[in-house]
């Protein structure tokens, strides 16, 4: 094993160097042939060809790795440098890719995509997007720069699946690929393991797939998409339909509706997986992963029913999903005294039983939210929402507009992937919050009324610090912040919780909150090291990145970086790694 890499610390994304550009752009501006002269200059560009606070964010193509540069030196240093490997060169120009990105009156910028090829070790074609500015004196400078590897000269094109025409269910276990270390009996091998067979999982399959690489996907629940069809009845996606979708084919047509319920997820989850005939084990759960130094490869014990079975692979990816593994719950005195019934989310499904009940929710974000909606649907004779700080709303109409500004209904998904994961974290936190500051007037108005509901507001609104430091935390609000202003979900937010009494819950201050039901919704830990861990050998654990936070440079950490021996994670969907 190579030397182990310090973990890296998570910043706090607030931190992250970037601005966005106070610049007016004329409708009239000559974009195309702008970007065309930019490109032209990409072969070797100087410092000068950027903003002081310029960001370069490459995906693959020149540092094998997921990786952000910020400052105008930095990335043209860095951009020379790699010459040296990769001699990037062959620049062309997208036709028709320009046009004039606007974000409010004094916020404006050129985009334009474009299309180059590496050598160096790894041939290959590649692609970048340009975010471009005018400075005074006429001169365009690049403000964000981005670069993805498309394709690995005489590789498959990871961007090409087609669906086969499959006849047998996706529970059925599929055949060996080959099984070099016991005949087929109990063992077998693959190039990679994945564990999951959510979103993630099922991805990355169609993706090594299309790549020729063996793969075998474990599910440990007995149908694919469980982990959505368990969660709780009202459970929408709060992301629009569109950005939802997989690679290579629209599993969710215009038929479906724009934020999709767990039966939607589930059947298009499962349908995915059978039109492409992917290699899925259910009803498999692992056991454990040791990874053998002398054989570099994976022995990867996973139960089969009752069945024990060895796996082998170069690679074990774990697409185990969010931390559901692991709800948090306060440790709140004298629980055994109270009377009713306590609850995390987790357990939750719906409230129908407790019609005339009062029911309490713990925790204002997109759970509580939800779980107090199905009370009122209910018929709970009173409802009150505990919330301890101050939760960021943002309107699912807000959500829904700029998601699907990228993500729309005939824009192929991988282009619309480099658009939006192009963008360095930095910017996309900026965007989002100057959005929020253009419709102040529409969205204050509303705040107000939840101030005076004795809802405490985060008028800060960082949805993408919630996003990236405690994946959660805010409200999308679907609808819920209106029973709140008509008085139908009360709350309860001047005093900490401090603990249960025999007929509810205490507060610091001294106050009581009669309770028959108490649902927390406080969340799931979502370091996916700790879930890892029950897994792997101490020695392998050690040198996994944690998977939570901001590294220094607005990537996730963990995501799609090298670590202390060739550990990488996974592309598309977060919730992976790669061993
Ligand atoms: C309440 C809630 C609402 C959410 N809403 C949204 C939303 O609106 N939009 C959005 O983009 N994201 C949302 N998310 C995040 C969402 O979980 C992810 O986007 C998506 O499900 C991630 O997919 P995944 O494949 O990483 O994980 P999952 O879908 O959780 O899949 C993980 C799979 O791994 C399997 N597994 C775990 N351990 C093992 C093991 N030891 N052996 C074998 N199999 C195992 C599980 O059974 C599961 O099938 C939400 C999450 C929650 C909890």
């Amino acid at each position: 094993m190579g030397a182990i890499r310090p973990r890296e610390p998570a910043i706090s994304i607030a931190s992250l160097p970037g601005s966005l550009p106070r610049v007016t752009i004329a409708e009239t501006v000559v974009h195309e042939a702008i970007a065309q002269g930019v490109v032209d200059r990409l072969v070797c560009l100087s410092s000068d060809d950027f903003l002081g606070d310029a960001l370069w964010r490459d995906k693959l193509a020149l540092t094998g790795t997921n990786k952000t540069l910020a400052g105008a030196l930095p990335i043209a240093s860095a951009w020379n440098e790699l010459y040296e490997i990769y001699k990037q060169g062959n620049f062309i120009y997208v036709p028709n890719s320009s046009n004039i990105g606007r974000l409010g009156p004094q916020i404006a910028w050129i985009n334009a995509r474009f299309t180059f090829t590496v050598a160096g070790p790894l041939p290959g074609t590649c692609s970048g997007n340009l975010m471009l500015v005018p400075v005074p004196g006429g001169q365009w400078k690049i403000w964000c720069l981005s670069t993805f590897l498309e394709k690995l000269d005489n590789q498959p094109d990871v961007d090409v699946l087609h669906p086969v025409n499959v006849t047998t269910a996706t529970n059925v276990p599929h055949g060996l690929v080959s099984d070099e270390k016991s005949n087929g009996t109990a063992s077998s091998y693959y190039d990679c393991v994945i564990v999951g067979a959510g979103t993630a999982g099922l991805t990355i399959a169609a993706r090594l797939k299309a790549l020729d690489i063996s793969a075998v996907t474990i599910e440990r629940d007995h149908q694919i998409g469980n982990s959505w069809a368990k969660r709780y009845t009202s459970l929408r996606a709060h992301t629009s339909r569109n950005y939802n979708q997989f690679p290579y084919v629209r599993v969710w047509g215009p038929e479906y509706p724009e934020l999709l319920s767990t039966g939607d997820i589930t059947e298009g989850l499962q349908r995915f997986a059978t039109l492409f005939d992917l290699n899925v084990w259910l009803s498999t759960a692992l056991q454990k992963a040791v990874w053998n130094e002398q054989d570099l490869q994976w022995e990867v014990s996973v139960l089969r029913g009752d069945w024990e079975q060895k796996v082998f692979a170069r690679h074990l990816v774990f697409a185990t999903g969010l931390g559901t593994d692991f709800p948090v719950m306060p440790n709140l005195p004298n629980k055994e005294k109270f009377h009713g019934t306590v609850l995390h989310s987790i357990e939750y499904k719906n409230s129908d039983l407790w019609s005339g009940k009062k029911g309490v929710v713990v925790g204002s974000a997109n759970t509580g939210h939800d779980v107090a909606v199905d009370m009122v649907n209910a018929g709970l004779s009173s409802i009150t929402m505990v919330q301890r700080g101050h939760t960021p709303i943002l309107p699912v109409q807000m959500l829904s507009a700029q998601l699907n500004s990228v993500y729309t209904e005939t824009r192929p998904v991988e282009l619309a992937d480099r658009l939006m994961w192009g963008i360095p974290t930095a910017i996309t936190r900026l965007t989002i919050m100057e959005a929020m500051k253009l419709h102040a007037d529409e969205i204050n108005g509303r705040l107000d009324l939840l101030e005076q509901a004795n809802f405490k507001v985060d008028r800060e609104a960082d949805i993408m610090k919630c996003r990236s430091e405690r994946r959660g935390g805010h409200y999308v609000d679907i609808g819920g912040s209106n029973m709140i202003i008509a008085g139908q979900i009360k709350m309860k937010s001047d005093s900490p919780l401090v603990g249960f009494t025999n007929r509810g819950l205490a507060f610091e201050d001294g106050s009581t909150l009669d309770a028959d039901v108490v649902i927390f919704t406080t969340g799931f830990e979502t370091n996916m090291r700790l879930y890892a861990g029950k897994f792997l050998e101490p020695d392998v654990l050690e040198r996994l990145e944690d998977f939570a936070g901001m590294d220094s440079e607005g990537e996730t950490r963990g995501l799609c970086r090298p670590l202390g021996r060739k550990l990488g994670i996974s592309p598309d969907l977060s919730q992976t790694y790669i061993l």
